[in-house]
């Protein structure tokens, strides 16, 4: 027999450790969501300030116009950045409620790599045996997921993207499918936790915070459905969201 057994008195005070880590988790999300709130407001504020300044661009010199883009980039990230900290908390405490509605999965899947800023000349690939596939979802979230990995499979890879449907019983799996560097077994296990980068010396050209992810898993969650990676470090990387499938009326 085993050394290590648990007790059922020992059982209970794992199931309280779980519980109040829980409650840590819940509570520093809160804060986060808290002042993410207090600082988007008064720099968003100052972003438009400076637009407008950019916008009239009178009498700047060259030296000054510069300095005034950087720090409109700098700022642009910041703003996200509170934004994806503040959806985040949100959804956590269920304060952003989302639909459950019957979504055509071809036109979403169209829409987002055609508003995908980051596509450009990338060949993108949709594979599917059925052409009038319906999910159950909140679309303009789901959207947001599929941009948000559509968007890493092109930053971290640079060949060819996949996205592959299919249809087995109640369920359809969406796979976005890349052959870039991949993701080691240790990362894929924290990958959707917030703020976790694998690189976390890469630049702002190949990365953000390390929100995306976190998000799109509570959001998929959120509409009933999964979302999991499968990766091969140097061979690609597979994002696989599961969700409910509806009767097509056509
Ligand atoms: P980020 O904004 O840093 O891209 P994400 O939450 O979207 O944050 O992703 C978290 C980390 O997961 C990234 O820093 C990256 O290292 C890794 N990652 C995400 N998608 C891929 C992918 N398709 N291929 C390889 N690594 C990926």
């Amino acid at each position: 027999m085993s050394d290590f057994t648990l007790t059922p008195s020992s059982e209970t005070s794992a199931k309280k450790l779980m519980v109040s880590l829980d409650e840590a988790q819940a509570q520093q999300l809160q804060l986060i969501g808290n002042f993410s709130h207090e600082m988007r407001t008064p720099l968003s504020l100052v972003y438009g300030y400076m637009q407008s300044i950019h916008r009239r661009n009178e009498n700047l010199t060259d030296l000054q116009k510069n300095a005034l883009e950087i720090a409109m980039f700098e700022m642009k990230h910041t703003i996200q950045l509170l934004q994806e900290s503040l959806d985040l908390a949100r959804l956590d405490c269920h304060a952003i409620c989302l639909r459950r509605e019957s979504v055509p999965l071809h036109g979403l899947i169209s829409e987002a790599i055609a508003f995908s800023p980051q596509v450009k000349s990338r060949e993108i690939t949709v594979e599917s045996e059925e052409s009038n596939i319906l999910v159950l979802a909140d679309a303009a979230r789901l959207q947001q997921v599929l941009l948000r990995l559509i968007d890493n499979a092109v930053k971290y890879s640079d060949t060819a993207i996949t996205i592959r449907l299919e249809k087995s019983g109640d369920y359809v799996a969406i796979s976005i499918c890349d052959r870039g560097c991949g993701i080691d077994l240790q990362d894929q296990l924290n990958i959707f936790n917030p703020f976790y980068r694998v690189d976390r010396s890469r630049n702002r050209d190949t990365g953000g915070a390390g929100l995306g992810l976190a998000i799109a898993k509570v959001l998929v969650e959120g509409m009933g459905g999964t979302l999991n990676v499968y990766s091969q470090l140097g061979e690609g990387s597979i994002f696989k969201i599961i969700l409910k499938s509806l009767v097509s009326s056509a």
